[in-house]
């Protein structure tokens, strides 16, 4: 990444915390550079996992710029609340802190990209410092959709949420189970970013058109929400450039494997299976008779990640009857490394959006288990698009049901032989790569937003005038949580 060539002003993307948001904001900062629009990514150091502060490392620290935070009381709070979601609340209660450190900045700051967790605290800051302000919404339009249409959604839900006429129907049963409790801190501050998405200059989506053809054009006829700003859906975003110097112990082992035999197993960033569910897992994978590829976390947070051995996990001698033919790993692998391996056949995934684009771009089949957050409505678009299966019986986190080693055995068997599934995930992929192609709709989007960008960085030059920053008190004070939430 470079930070461009247009000097005189610069774009600041602001991703919020975890790998889900900052992955994709690098991709996109990457894309924009490429372009020639100067870009600067706002950080919140010490990072929450040890693979954000892992990924920031490796890129450029000229174009890195801290972001303070003011102090946040974590006795507000329930003990059990998403170490993520808390940081997010620390950022949304930060935002008045944001025009002193852009009135420091050179050169001067022409537009903001800001992370949909932060949107609502942060657009009404820009609007105020006359600052254009675009949202990144880093997951699917469907996502997009229940997010904006959710403030007016009659609360507490108890039934199915049709969008925009039933185009999308999303049944209870898949709705983030955080939402289903309002006292919840994750469901205040979707509720209020997806009310303040109207402030918006436009919100950019990791999407393209052939995934989620219906929705996208209802967005653009004001179906879902009138007068929405600009849907600018620009995906699949590019990967990072940079690979790794020397691959790690697992992308060796595909090397190792036949052309196209291997399930690839990842829960994403964040998942956990119980240590039930991991046996059974185990179990199911060895009784498959499929060559495999399996990255086991126990912890949300990697820095909390306990130095529990395989085989106390999986019972003893577990690695040595599947070493033949399966290779379980307990580190971050380079997933972008991995989707596109010759030896990998099928992704046996949790349904995170960057994921299911990753193997969308790809052309990777998918056999999706969503477990919690968003990951049941990304997991309905993967039957939908043709890009793989949902077993819909499969147990979410929230359920507490475990999946037995014989319908895994039998399901993956199933998956990792259907032909028929290959080729439409394939004829995905052609889409995708179709879509970000010079005159594809998602490089049209990308010019869209390059063009938008471009003009502002001139009206600012022209202007001459730095923006006049009044004094911003912190956002009002979100309920209090301490006394509602259980
Ligand atoms: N990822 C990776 N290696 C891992 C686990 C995840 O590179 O071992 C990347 C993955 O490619 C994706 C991101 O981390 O870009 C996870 O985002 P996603 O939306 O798929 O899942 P989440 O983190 O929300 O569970």
């Amino acid at each position: 990444m470079s930070s461009g060539n247009t000097k005189l002003s610069q774009v600041l993307l602001f991703p919020s915390s975890g790998m889900a948001h900052l992955v994709p904001f690098v991709r996109l900062a990457n894309a924009l550079s490429d372009r020639g629009i100067s870009i600067s990514l706002l950080t919140v150091r010490p990072t929450i996992t040890a693979a954000e502060s892992s990924l920031l490392s490796s890129l450029p620290s000229s174009l890195l710029i801290d972001f303070p935070l003011a102090p946040l009381d974590p006795s507000l709070f329930p003990e059990s609340s998403d170490p993520v979601t808390l940081r997010w609340e620390a950022i949304r209660r930060s935002a008045h802190l944001l025009p002193s450190l852009i009135s420091t900045l050179s050169p001067p700051v022409s537009s903001l990209i800001i992370d949909i967790t932060i949107a609502s605290a942060f657009l009404p800051v820009a609007v105020a410092a006359n600052i254009p302000c675009f949202v990144f919404f880093i997951s699917f339009a469907s996502m997009l959709a229940l997010c904006s249409v959710f403030p007016f959604v009659p609360r507490p839900i108890g039934t199915n949420i049709n969008i925009a006429g039933g185009v999308l129907k999303i049944p209870y049963s898949s709705i983030p189970p955080p939402l289903r409790d309002p006292n919840n801190l994750f469901t205040t501050q979707f509720i209020e970013n997806g009310r303040a998405l109207t402030l918006a200059n436009g919100v950019i989506v990791n999407t393209f058109l052939a995934l989620e053809p219906e929705l996208l054009a209802a967005f653009s006829a004001g179906e879902v929400v009138p007068e929405f700003p600009p849907v600018i859906a620009l995906g699949p975003l590019p990967l990072e450039k940079k690979q790794p110097s020397s691959p790690s112990p697992a992308v060796r082992w595909l090397d190792e494997q036949p052309e196209k035999s291997v399930i690839y197993v990842n829960f994403g960033s964040c998942s956990v299976l119980s240590m039930e569910q991991i046996r059974e897992l185990g179990a199911g994978l060895e009784m498959s008779g499929c060559r495999f590829l399996w990255v086991v976390k126990t912890a949300k947070v990697d820095r909390d990640e306990k130095a529990v051995e395989i085989e106390e996990l999986l019972g003893e001698g577990y690695v040595k009857r599947v070493e033949e033919r399966g290779l379980v790993v307990r580190k971050w692998v380079e997933q972008d490394v991995v989707l596109v391996h010759r030896a990998v056949a099928g992704f046996l995934c949790h349904s995170g959006a960057n994921s299911v684009m990753e193997a969308a771009a790809a052309g990777l089949k998918i056999l999706a288990w969503p477990r919690r957050a968003d990951q049941m409505v990304i997991a309905a678009s993967v039957p939908r698009s043709g890009l793989g299966i949902w077993p819909e019986n499969w147990a979410c986190e929230a359920e507490k049901r475990i999946v037995a080693a014989e319908e895994i055995a039998l399901k993956v068997r199933e998956f990792m032989a259907d032909e028929k599934l290959a080729k439409s995930a394939a004829k995905l992929r052609a889409a995708a790569t179709a879509a970000v192609q010079e005159g594809g709709t998602s490089d049209q989007s990308l010019r869209y937003l390059i063009t938008k960008l471009a003009q502002l960085c001139l009206k600012w030059r022209n202007q001459l005038v730095l923006p006049s920053f009044s004094t911003f008190g912190p956002p009002v004070d979100l309920c209090n949580f301490k006394s509602t939430q259980k």
